[in-house]
């Protein structure tokens, strides 16, 4: 069958990424967070102390930072430098920082140019903010993903319990709509509704609700591309 580039944007916490590993699941598609690429190059200045506002350091570090993901028994793990990072990643010091950093013009223009690699074969599922805006324009089928900022809240609070982090609420709150305003209102590539995406509101749905709704549009599009 005919493979597709599937773009799915949004919020932060909206499902995206649950969304997409089970599309990429279903139809046997290469399934990339790029959201992770981006807390990768974070992680990385922490640890290196990178000042931000030094273009030359950051210029130099990223011609220092290879991110590939591996598909373990534990699912998809995120590698930095060849060294396992899917946990450190996740921990509140990076999700506090990883907007600021994603702001910046000359690591958008590093990832986004790694993310065209990883896609250029086609049959990818890629989830972050400005896929459909950016990397994959043209990108068969685009989905913006919504759902109420409260539930957004307290799934992300569950996916860090799950993941044996240790956080509060409140914190997670603050977090996730600081990151929001931060991811929307930058000037280099906003989170904004590509214009020929389908917006799906997953407030009231399950996972295996969405991934049937999202399904059935991949078989359009297929037909589509086909015809
Ligand atoms: O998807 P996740 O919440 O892990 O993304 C972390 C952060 O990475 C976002 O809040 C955003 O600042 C940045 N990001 C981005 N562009 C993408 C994916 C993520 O700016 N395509």
């Amino acid at each position: 069958m005919k493979k597709i580039t599937i773009a799915i944007d949004g919020h932060s916490s909206c499902g995206k990424s649950t969304l997409a590993k089970a599309l990429s699941k279903a139809l046997n598609y290469i399934y990339v967070d790029s959201g992770a690429m981006y807390r990768a190059v974070t992680y990385y200045f922490l640890e290196k102390e990178i000042d931000l506002d030094d273009k030359k350091a950051i210029s130099k570090a990223l011609d220092k930072i290879e991110i590939r993901f591996k598909i373990t028994p534990h699912g998809l793990r995120t590698m930095l430098n060849g060294v396992d990072v899917e946990k450190e990643i996740r921990e509140m010091r990076v999700s506090e920082m990883v907007s600021p950093v994603a702001t910046i013009s000359s690591v958008r223009k590093e990832l986004v140019k790694q993310q065209r690699k990883l896609g250029k074969e086609k049959g990818i599922v890629m989830d972050g903010r400005d896929i459909g805006t950016v990397v994959f324009k043209d990108a068969e089928l685009k989905i913006f993903l919504t759902a109420d900022p409260e539930i957004r809240v307290q799934r992300r609070f569950d996916e860090l319990k799950a993941k044996g982090l240790n956080v509060d609420m409140e914190t997670v709150r603050i977090n996730l709509l600081e990151r929001d305003h931060i991811d929307s209102t930058r000037k280099d590539s906003p989170l904004r509704k590509a214009t020929d995406a389908i917006v799906i509101n997953n407030t009231l749905l399950t996972p295996q609700q969405q991934l049937e709704k999202t399904l059935e549009l991949v078989n359009e599009k297929i037909k589509e591309t086909a015809s």
